[in-house]
């Protein structure tokens, strides 16, 4: 399932550059620049992983992780910092932080933490997804069919991640394109029956028993054969 991140970091380029590789990674990636934009975004957008700052300008990190713990937002929270002092660790773990890392970090090690962090919410709830004779690897991301692997692009895959999760469930082309995109997408465009129709000729192409249905008027629905 497509997960949703909500980076809170002032630093413009840091910010488009962790973008950018999470996007890459296939996370749905809200920004904020400042602790006001990003405690309102914390407060009331859907995420799966908070991404937080500690020195911002309006609110810091510190007291926005304070606000957000009272309001009762249990969004897993990963602390970013130039300081790594132990006290600010704790101060930071206290306030209800759920990882820590120090400023400057690896990218690698950021996606690592930010599965970490997934795997112990409970969302990603086994690494292989049967359905039918195909095998979907949530890990490596790796697609095979009757033994055969087969290669999808990055919004293919994660088209077919969402649809797996919701496996004999209707799935309506909203809920794709919410899932697949961040707010500013046009939802009018027919880009998600491009993407089935790459995915079909994948995924279903020369089998017998096909597993991505269209439901007319509705959406689709990936079903065990
Ligand atoms: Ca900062």
């Amino acid at each position: 399932m497509l997960m949703r991140i909500i980076l809170i970091e002032d630093e413009k380029q840091l910010a488009r550059i962790v973008k950018k590789g999470l996007e890459e990674a296939s996370y749905s990636v809200d920004v904020a620049y400042n602790g006001e934009e990003g405690l309102y975004m914390a407060e009331h957008f859907p995420a799966d992983v908070i991404i937080l700052d500690i020195m911002l300008p309006v609110i810091d990190g510190l007291s926005l992780l304070s606000i957000i713990r009272k309001k009762g937002v249990k969004t897993p929270v990963i602390l970013l910092t130039a300081k790594d002092t132990i006290s600010d660790k704790i101060k930071g773990l206290d306030t209800g932080a759920d990882d820590y890392l120090t400023k400057p970090f690896e990218f690698n090690e950021l996606l690592a933490r930010i599965r970490s962090l997934l795997r112990r919410k409970g969302d990603i709830k086994e690494a292989v997804i049967r359905i039918g004779d195909m095998e979907i690897n949530t890990a490596s991301r790796e697609v095979k069919r009757a033994g055969r692997a087969i290669p999808l692009s990055t919004k293919e895959y994660t088209i077919l991640e969402y649809l797996s999760y919701k496996k004999n469930t209707v799935v309506t082309r909203t809920d794709l394109t919410e899932h697949i995109y961040d707010e500013s997408f046009d939802t009018d465009s027919n880009i998600i029956d491009v993407y089935i129709n790459y995915l079909r000729n994948k995924i279903d192409s020369g089998f017998k028993n096909k597993l991505i249905h269209t439901i007319r008027g509705a959406g689709y629905i990936l079903k065990e054969p």
